[in-house]
């Protein structure tokens, strides 16, 4: 209730009477959204008073618990603090940094990098930056909602083809490619809500036959697909993807946004990219701890295949196409029947997240079950066989 003596009372303006409508509207179409407060240790959650077994989580390798990177962490603090105190162009660019760059780079082979304070602040920066009002964008339709949100600021006219589907793209690059300066197709390389991979050597060789460059976010890919080096290793022989972005925040473990580039166009982003230039450096801890994870990840291929492996189990299990990465979607369509199914799975101990429109298409409300090295096969069994039984037959 607005307080009658204040002076921002919204009632005068008509703040909260907007933000009531739009919340009620939502309501009423079972889209509203609200965090639930939830205690995680590794793959078991606390939510509710109740101990949940959570197939719900982008810690793919558990690493924000590692021994290793929490004490790397500790250590950064101890001796750096907990903030960066500024812009790294100003004074937040401590020296962990470098060497976070530096691994990066060699993990995906390329002349250079750069961290951006997360995956979502590096695609509007990159985007933003290297295309503008005279240029051209071609996004997957379902691409993650910071490609689209980039695309959008940078003022370049987009299109959006079907997904994965190379032929719509190469019709769109042939009517639309000429009447601009430059051309960025963007995609996930590991599509976030459906778990499959991109088509990167045919999308890069539309690139190269249409003047277009590609760029592939990997925030899904990086330590779990290609050996850990992400989804442009997949393929053999890798494409050629100049700008390779991903995101320190999923099996990484922490938290952080980068791209992997040649050195003129990480020097341009570190120049010109707002979202680089305008924001806080990372907390000192975060980036120790980004380091010491990509250095498990380079260092534990058999770690790294686990979380592919368990999806494998699942899909065999429920007799899906077999998963392409650790994130397996269950389509069920209607909002309600997500919802219905997530709240059934909690009362039989497990976390997995109904995905709702707008985060996924119209019709597409579906389960999101992701795969930790850290479960165990019994349980992935017994998540497949209460799917099977009582969501999939129901
Ligand atoms: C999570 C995600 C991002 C955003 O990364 P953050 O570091 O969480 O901001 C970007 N792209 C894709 C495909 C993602 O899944």
């Amino acid at each position: 209730m607005p307080r009658a003596d204040s002076p921002y009372n919204s009632d005068v303006y008509g703040l909260d009477a907007m933000a009531q409508a739009k919340l009620a509207a939502l309501a009423a179409k079972a889209l509203l959204r609200t965090p639930v407060e939830t205690a995680r240790d590794g793959v078991w959650v606390e939510r509710g008073g109740k101990r949940l077994l959570s197939f719900s989580c982008n810690d793919y390798l558990d690493l924000s618990h590692h021994p290793a990177v929490k004490q790397a962490a500790m250590d950064a603090i101890q001796r750096y603090g907990v903030g960066a105190g500024a812009s790294r162009l100003v004074t937040g660019n401590h020296p962990l940094y470098a060497a976070l760059e530096a691994r990066l780079a060699a993990l995906k082979g390329t002349e250079a990098a750069m961290v951006f304070g997360s995956g979502y602040l590096a695609n509007v920066g990159i985007i933003a930056t290297l295309i503008g009002a005279n240029d051209v964008v071609f996004v997957d339709e379902l691409a993650h909602n910071c490609i689209l949100a980039g695309a959008a600021m940078s003022g370049a006219a987009a299109h959006t083809f079907r997904h994965n589907d190379c032929g719509h793209l190469a019709d769109l690059l042939k009517a639309e490619r000429g009447k601009h300066r430059h051309a960025l197709i963007a995609t996930d390389g590991v599509f976030s809500m459906d778990g499959d991979l991109a088509p990167l050597p045919a999308l890069a060789a539309l690139g190269d036959a249409h003047d277009a460059w590609l760029l592939a976010d990997d925030a899904h890919g990086v330590g779990v697909v290609g050996g850990g080096r992400g989804s442009s290793f997949a393929f053999t022989p890798p494409p050629r993807v100049p700008l390779q972005m991903g995101t320190l925040s999923k099996a990484v473990g922490g938290y952080g946004g980068y791209l992997c580039a040649s050195k003129p166009v990480i020097d341009l982003l570190k120049s010109r990219a707002a979202s680089f230039v305008y924001s806080t450096g990372l907390p000192p801890a975060t980036v120790a701890a980004a380091s010491a994870a990509l250095d498990i990840i380079a260092h534990a291929p058999a770690a790294v295949a686990k979380p592919l492996a368990k999806a494998r189990l699942f899909t065999t299990a429920l007799a899906l196409a077999a998963a392409q990465t650790a994130g397996v979607p269950v389509v069920l369509g209607d909002i309600q029947k997500a919802l219905a199914a997530a709240a059934l799975l909690e009362s039989e101990g497990f976390l997995v997240a109904a995905i709702r429109p707008p985060t996924v298409p119209q019709n597409t409300a579906r389960l999101r079950v992701t795969f930790s090295a850290a479960h165990d096969d019994a349980d992935i069994l017994r998540l497949a066989d209460v799917i099977k039984t009582r969501v999939l037959s129901a």
